[in-house]
């Protein structure tokens, strides 16, 4: 490894050159946040590496690159999995070790801390280079009512954290329905749901009001029979999923700190949609989206479902909220889709992915510059945060600023999170923080995912790289 030739002398200096250079020193809060950029700070520059990197120590960058390269080794990303899966893992040495080196490496680079107290020194630290969280507790799906209570006194638990902190280091906390409905329930909620889409005369005694989660375009193929009512005992369930989503969304709304729903596969997606629609029409008020919902844009309704949810929403005077991701299901969905003999709902080319996820990110821009609500634009996309970029500055940067957040995973492409700040724009980190053996089989199901992406990430491996070895230089002369 390169490093291990560095003389002790160069690794002292390197060690005390953490802050090469100071980067903006203000920040941002979720309605005053952005000091105005200087005119020559307003465009996307991701050239300079130690302009990007200033604020970041030396450490944390050699770490950052060593991960980067692991993790675009699909092989290593396999064996993780395999790990985490086989009986090796389960016995006690095995796995205090691996879960050590794990805690070492994955962990602490992608993961904010194992409780609320290492949570808040991770975003304190984030914050200090101008940088926002959100806080994401890593559980996974919940298939009962036990699991779904567990999950829901988590994610209550982290608006109390969140909201102890001032407003400009979180912005948002998060929350998957799956961990708070159990799945069986939300798969029959989207049957039925689904079932009403293709036959609009069928009854659901249970659906409250709610904004459109379905469009001409929308596959429907997953519910091909009439399905039974809900039961009793799905009902008395449905019941305390609401009050569940209800609880969360008034703590949210009283803590005035935003609610963002993460998308899941769309075998649930329409129970998902439901329930965030629904509960946005409860808490969304006067201009302050407090429940987000969140669009992907790599379906082919996506686009034509999000212009029909935000007129209906403008027609009852809701203020929305919109996270705009690509999406991160595409070989379920695909396969799904197949075993029904589909076609995918996934755009046939990447290409029209990226325009669809570009145009939607424009409408929604304009939306929110000339109206209510807000847009968090998750993407790692370079061009994507180039042309959202250059449309804020069409529309007027002052008038889009405050709801507007860029958003990455923590540990992800950084280069691009420092380039946006410094442009004058808000940006966050999404943080799954909890202990270490339950976040780490979400963390590697969502590198399974994002394959793609962690592969792709070569972008920002080059400039940690470049970045270094600036540092390196400047110690050695
Ligand atoms: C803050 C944040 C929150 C997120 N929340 C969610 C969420 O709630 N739900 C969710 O599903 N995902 C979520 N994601 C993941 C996201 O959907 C993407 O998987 C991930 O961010 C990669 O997309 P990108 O915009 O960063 O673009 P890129 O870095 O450009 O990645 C493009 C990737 O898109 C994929 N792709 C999409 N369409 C196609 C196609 N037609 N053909 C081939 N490849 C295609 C490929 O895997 C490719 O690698 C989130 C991401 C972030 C940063």
């Amino acid at each position: 490894m390169a490093f291990r030739v560095i003389s002790p002398r160069i690794l002292k200096n390197l060690r005390c050159n953490t802050t090469t250079k100071p980067l903006k020193t203000f920040h941002p809060s979720i309605s005053t946040a952005i000091a105005s950029p200087s005119p020559a700070a307003a465009t996307l520059s991701l050239e300079d590496s130690e302009q990007l990197f200033g604020s970041v120590s030396t450490k944390q960058l050699l770490r950052s690159s060593v991960v980067q390269h692991a993790m675009a080794v699909e092989s290593l990303v396999d064996l993780g999995m395999w790990v985490m899966k086989s009986s090796v893992f389960e016995s006690g040495v095995m796995k205090d070790l691996v879960m050590t080196t794990m805690r070492q490496t994955f962990y602490s680079h992608f993961c904010a801390g194992e409780d609320a107290a290492a949570a808040g020194r991770s975003i304190r630290a984030l914050n200090d280079t101008g940088l926002r969280s959100m806080l994401v507790y890593g559980v996974e799906d919940a298939h009962d009512n036990e699991g779904c209570d567990k999950n829901l006194q988590w994610f209550l638990n982290n608006v109390d954290v969140s909201k102890s902190f001032p407003p400009s280091s979180v912005s948002f906390v998060i929350v998957k329905i799956t961990a708070i409905c159990p799945m069986p329930l939300l798969e029959r909620l989207s049957d039925l749901l689904r079932w009403q889409q293709k036959h609009p005369s069928f009854v659901l005694p249970w659906k409250q009001d709610s904004l459109p989660i379905f469009a001409e375009s929308s596959p429907l193929y997953h519910t091909q029979k009439r399905p039974k009512p809900l039961t009793p005992e799905e009902e008395s369930d449905l019941q305390l999923a609401n009050q569940r989503l209800l609880k969360l969304g008034q703590k949210c709304e009283e803590a005035n700190m935003p609610l963002l729903v993460d998308a899941e596969h769309t075998t649930v997606q329409p129970a998902i949609d439901y329930f965030t629609y629904s509960s946005a029409i409860i808490h969304n008020k006067d201009n302050n989206p407090i429940v987000f919902g969140t669009i992907q844009s790599y379906l082919k309704d996506a686009k034509e479902r999000l212009l029909l949810t935000i007129k209906a929403a403008e027609k009852m005077g809701v203020p929305m909220g919109f996270k705009l991701v690509r999406g991160a299901y595409m070989s379920t969905e695909s396969k799904l889709a197949e075993s029904f003999g589909y076609a995918s709902p996934i755009h046939d080319t990447i290409q029209d992915t990226h325009n669809c996820f570009n145009d939607c990110s424009s409408f929604l821009l304009e939306k929110v510059a000339n109206g209510p609500g807000s847009v968090v634009l998750a993407t790692h996309n370079i061009e994507s945060g180039k042309l959202a970029v250059a449309k804020a500055h069409e529309l007027g940067v002052e008038k889009v600023k405050h709801k507007l957040e860029f958003a990455q995973l923590y540990g992800m492409s950084d280069a691009l999170s420092y380039g946006l700040s410094n442009a004058g724009f808000q940006v966050s980190k999404y943080m799954p923080f909890g202990p270490v053996e339950m976040v780490m089989p979400y963390l590697l199901r969502r590198a399974e995912e994002n394959r793609g992406v962690l592969a792709a990430s070569g972008f920002d491996r080059e400039l940690v790289r470049k970045e270094l070895g600036r540092r390196l230089k400047a110690s050695v002369f």
